[in-house]
Order: C-alpha cells, then structure tokens, then sequence
C-alpha cells in the first residue's frame, strides 16, 4: 500500500522529536508499504521567519516572503530524511518545486493546480522514502509560491491525490477532533468519524486542527484522512465522505467563533429592494456576511441586522453610513462582544428536537439568544461573548453528558 503521512511542526520541533517521526515512517516502510512524508517547518519557525523579515522590511514583497518562508519546510525535510540516513534507510527529500507543485501565482496563499507525480514515483520505484517540504509550490513564472497558513496539510492530501495513495495519515500534537475543544470543555469526546462537510464547519467555526483547504481537496478527490497523534499513535479520527451513525450521538461537535460583530439596521422602510440596496454595498466592498435576520421594527418599519467579521465591522459601519440616505433608515447599532455559538451534525437533519435541546441549554445556563441561523447540518445562535464559554459547556453537557 501507499501512504502519505504528514507531520506538523510540533511533531518535528527539536531533534527527538524528529527521530519520533522517522521511527513512525519506519515502521510503516518496514511493513512493506511505500511511504511519502510531508513535513511543515519545525515549532514556531514559520513566525520567526515572518519577524525576521519584518526586522529587516516592515512590508516585504509577497514574493520574497514566500521565498523566505518556504526555507522553514526544506529544513524540516532534510533534517527527517537524514534521521532515515542514520536508520540506515535509503530516503530522499524534495521540495515543492522538485515534485512539480504547479500553483496559480497568488503569493502567499497560493492554489495548488497540479502536481507531476513522475519524480515521486521513481523515488518509490527504487524503494526510497520521500520527504516532502509541505506548504509550498511553484507559479509559472518559476518562482515560490507558499500555500497559506497551515498549508501542509494540503500538500498532503494534494500529493495523495495525485498518487492514488491508499492511506492518508495526518499526524499532530492532538489525538483527532473533538466535540469541542477538550482544553476548555470537560468531557469533550474524540470522534471515530466526522464527514468532510462537518470538518469543514467545525474548522470554520474556530477549531483549527487541519487547514481548511485540505478538508475541501480532500472531499473532491475522495481522499480519507486520519487525524492522529504523533506521542501516542492511536487511531484518532477519520475525516470521510459518510459516517456510521452512532446511536446515542445527536450531533458531532459544538464549536464557538468570537471573531463576530453584529450590525443592527434600525428603521428600514418597508419597501421592495431595501434588503438588496443594502447588501449589495456591503458586496462591492468585499464584506462576507453571515447570519442575516429581518423582523419587525417600531411604526411599519422593518429592522434588518446582521453579522461580519470582526476585522470587517469598521468598513462595514462605513458602508452603512454611505447607505443611510439612498435607504433612508433611521439609525445603526452595532455590537462587537457578541460570539457565534453553532452545533454541527450530518445527522441533525433526520432527528427532531435538535433544536430545542440546545436552546434548553441555554436556557438552563440563563443565556439570552441575540440571532439564530440554522442549515442543513448546522445551527447557530449569537449570544454575548463572555457567556460563549459557559454555552459550550452547557450545550456539550446537554448532548454528550459531562
Ligand atoms: N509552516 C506553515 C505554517 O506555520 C505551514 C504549516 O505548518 O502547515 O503555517
Ligand atoms: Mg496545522
């Protein structure tokens, strides 16, 4: 079989570690299967070499950064394969560029478009180990291009999709994905399963163990991944297609995003294309929006509020302002102490009473909902950021026991 393994930086930070890892890629390649591995750069080098840049240039070019930053994965694949040297294993490390990593020219957060799979497979023709140095590519002009934060993963997923790899390992400092973040809340489980569409909202929604870009490549291509840890090797969660319903488990995961800021627009005349006028400036000036909600307001008006980003609110107020008098509204408030709370669930659709389960809970803990939103596989509420923490915790005690 094939597998593609990758390890993230805290599994390759110092030189113990490192030889973890080649006992991991060992083993496998031991087993008789070949073995790809891709690393991302060792602990925090990512950031130190961005401070370092800024040491030198406050605003470096794109291009030069990118430069700079994908030496951090090139050290950590040479540093693993000379761990497989000393093993006595014949092993050979390679860059993005070396296995043809063809990305579009979007420095910094660059796509990935193809890969030349040849060189990998001369490689395990000959029964070497690869290393590969995630997280990076090259654009056609032949320059370095790096696939944004966290970018390893998807050269993970991208190279075992370009081999048809049967087995794609992700390997980390935690033992797989959780119904929330087992730092903060007590008794958060580790899932056997999650589909890709519930990763993805999970990872939106503020837990970030694999890029999100991976999880989406990886749901076109049908690629498997397995989370795992990298200490204890236990099996950790598979991020699939189609999950086995497990009886007891109403939803998969319960995940909080404080980066929300809420605008409520006051006083909007009840007319046909307000709600058009209005979204349609926040549109041009590249605002996202997200949960949206129009109820009644004072004297036949309607009020219509919303959420953004909270990197966003201030452009956002602005563009409101510019609306007030093509609409004619009467005033805006806005709201930045507010988080968005969202359970997640590819199940929830055939269930009933999901719904009431989690706003009981809320209830219980005496939280005020501010705006629900609710989709195929997930619902939301807003609610005041200093009491999300205590929402998370009721809401997995609601669903999962404490
Ligand atoms: N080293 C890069 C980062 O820190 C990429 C990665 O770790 O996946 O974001
Ligand atoms: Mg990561």
């Amino acid at each position: 079989m094939l597998y593609v393994l990758k390890f993230g930086g805290s599994s390759v930070a110092d030189a113990e570690k490192i030889r973890r890892v080649a006992g991991i890629v060992t083993e496998v390649y031991c087993e008789g299967h070949d073995v790809v591995a891709v690393v991302s750069a060792q602990g925090d080098t990512t950031d130190e070499l961005i401070a370092k840049a800024e040491e030198i240039n406050p605003r470096p070019s794109k291009r030069e950064l990118d430069v700079l930053l994908s030496t951090g994965e090139q050290i950590a694949a040479a540093l693993t394969a000379m761990a497989l040297e000393k093993i006595g294993l014949p092993v050979v490390s390679l860059t993005g560029r070396q296995i043809g990593i063809n990305t579009n020219s979007a420095y910094g957060a660059a796509e990935i478009k193809s890969i030349s799979e040849e060189r990998i497979k001369n490689e395990l023709d000959r029964r070497r180990i690869v290393i590969i140095a995630g997280f990076q590519g090259v654009n056609k002009f032949d320059d370095i291009t790096t696939l944004g934060r966290g970018g390893s993963d998807t050269t993970a997923v991208a190279v075992a999709a370009a081999l048809h790899a049967d087995k794609c390992l992700i390997y980390t400092d935690v033992e797989g994905i959780y119904t929330a973040d087992p730092r903060k809340v007590q008794g958060a489980r580790k899932l056997e399963e999650i589909t890709y569409d519930e990763m993805l909202e999970l990872a939106s929604l503020g837990a970030q163990v694999l890029h999100n870009r991976s999880v989406e490549m990886a749901k076109r291509y049908g690629i498997c991944i397995e989370v795992r840890s990298t200490c204890t090797g236990a099996p950790g969660t598979i991020v699939k297609e189609v999950v086995k319903p497990v009886e007891e488990m109403k939803i998969s995961g319960i995940a909080k995003d404080g980066d929300v800021a809420r605008i409520a627009v006051l006083g909007v005349p009840d007319e046909p294309g307000m709600a058009f006028k209005l979204f349609r400036a926040l549109a041009k000036a590249k605002i996202n929006v997200d949960i949206i909600l129009q109820s009644y307001g004072k004297d036949g008006t309607n009020d219509i509020s919303f959420t953004v980003a909270e990197s966003d609110v201030k452009d956002a107020e602005e563009v409101m302002e510019n609306c007030r008098e093509l609409i004619g509204f009467d005033h805006l408030s806005v709201n930045t102490d507010v988080a968005k709370v969202s359970i997640v669930g590819a199940g929830m659709i055939r269930s009933s009473g999901i719904a009431a389960m989690m706003f009981e809970a809320l209830y219980d803990a005496k939280i005020n909902i501010h705006m629900i939103s609710t989709s195929e596989i997930k619902i939301s509420v807003l609610i005041d950021e200093e009491r999300a923490d205590t929402a998370v915790s009721a809401i997995h005690g609601k669903f999962f026991g404490n």
